[in-house]
């Protein structure tokens, strides 16, 4: 072989994803997983059920339609109309995806132009900088900053350049817990249509908002046109594994999106869509009590951080609990996180790799609280021996 590099420049840095290193440090070591968002319970019975009646009567193991199952496209119309009054026609204005992560991919690969701006919050979910490298595209972090992790508007319009195409969103906010308000996300259309910039939303924890009230951004006078809405079953219904995802916009941007999505999985998770068809019809119970659950463990959890010593940022939506570990007289998050399972029995998340700006973030550990309540107590408890 020549002295190439096999790996193409693009995806320089990108390496292993954190949460599998971390989760193999788990593993190997049989601490607690507080590092990456899953569930450690199951979604509603009645889904699961659904699923494998689908599996059994033979819907869906077959390669289903491309843009997905017509009961699904129109169980999403329909929770759009429900929650939010927002019209899509089930045909041509919704596209089923392999989970939220192959529509960011998708919508990256489809809509950018290698050299085009993209502005995305820092801490970033870590698909977004490989999404954006992939496509060429270069990205431009908007950075959060602690205490309270809001955008700066200020800031945000000056990173706009000639070259910016498109603002890449996230409300609630992962890793970092911020919900955007009305008034900011007022602000970003404004930017947006003033500046004629696509808006791809990534709204997977929408039905997890704890503060505030959760409204997509596509409602927005000037928005429709230009927005890409983009969620998941996996948060909501607590079916990670599924892998059903979605991506909502008017029928010329979901075109866009498909022409790259049908040659990267083409179609996925047959009998899986049908169940989430069904999940999407639960009743408002069902939301209103995951949403109150998990409140719940927040809580029980940011009391526990708070007790062993951690500085907590109270999230206003997701299942994560961004923390500082200075008091503890520590600064580099990775290093904490690397020897959490050996001094305490718990894995976490460092935030700093999720910043370009190595400052930014060097001293955030993020927990999740979408664990069982007595994982999260003993967690909390082994936590406790740190000051010690
Ligand atoms: C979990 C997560 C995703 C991925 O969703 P999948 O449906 O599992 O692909 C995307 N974005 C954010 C912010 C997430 O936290």
């Amino acid at each position: 072989m020549s002295g190439r590099p096999l790996l193409n420049r693009r995806l320089d840095g990108l390496g292993t994803t954190i949460f599998a290193e971390m989760s193999a440090l788990a593993t190997a070591t049989g601490a607690i997983n507080l590092g990456q968002g899953f569930p450690d319970t199951d979604g509603p019975e009645s889904v699961r059920e659904a699923a494998v009646r689908a599996l059994r009567d033979g819907r869906g193991n077959q390669y289903p339609p491309g843009p997905g199952i017509p009961e699904l496209r129109q169980a999403i119309a329909d929770h759009q109309r429900r929650f939010y009054d927002l019209s899509l026609d089930p045909d041509t204005e919704v596209l089923v995806t392999a989970g939220a992560t192959e529509a960011i991919a998708a919508a990256m690969l489809a809509l950018l132009e290698p050299g085009d701006e993209v502005i995305a919050f820092e801490p970033f979910y870590d698909s977004y900088a490989a999404c954006i490298a992939m496509a060429g595209a270069k990205r431009v972090p908007l950075t959060l900053r602690a205490p309270s992790f809001r955008p700066d508007l200020d800031e945000l319009r000056a990173k706009i350049t000639p070259r910016t195409r498109l603002l890449l969103l996230n409300t609630p906010h992962n890793p970092t817990g911020m919900v955007l308000t009305a008034e900011e996300q007022s602000a970003i259309a404004a930017l947006a249509v003033e500046h004629d910039l696509l808006v791809v939303t990534d709204e997977v924890y929408e039905h997890l908002v704890y503060e505030g009230t959760h409204r997509p951004i596509a409602a927005l006078p000037g928005m429709r046109e230009r927005t890409v809405s983009i969620s998941s079953a996996g948060k909501t219904f607590s079916f990670t594994g599924w892998k059903v995802g979605w991506v909502m916009a008017d029928s010329p941007l979901v075109s866009a999106v498909r022409t790259a999505k049908q040659y990267l999985t083409y179609v996925s998770a047959g009998p899986f869509q049908y169940a989430i068809a069904e999940a999407l019809r639960l009743p408002d119970a069902y939301f209103d009590s995951f949403r109150a659950d998990l409140r719940r463990k927040r809580d029980l959890l940011g009391d526990g951080l708070r007790a062993a010593g951690f500085e907590v940022y109270q999230p206003q939506g997701t299942y994560f609990i961004t923390t500082d570990i200075t008091p503890f007289g520590e600064k580099d998050a990775y290093a904490f996180c690397r020897a959490l399972p050996e001094r305490c029995g718990v894995v976490a998340i460092p935030n700093s790799v999720f910043y370009d700006d190595p400052d930014a973030g060097r001293s955030q550990v993020r927990f999740t609280f979408c664990k069982r309540d007595d994982v999260l107590d003993e967690a909390a408890g082994r936590l406790r021996h740190l000051a010690s």
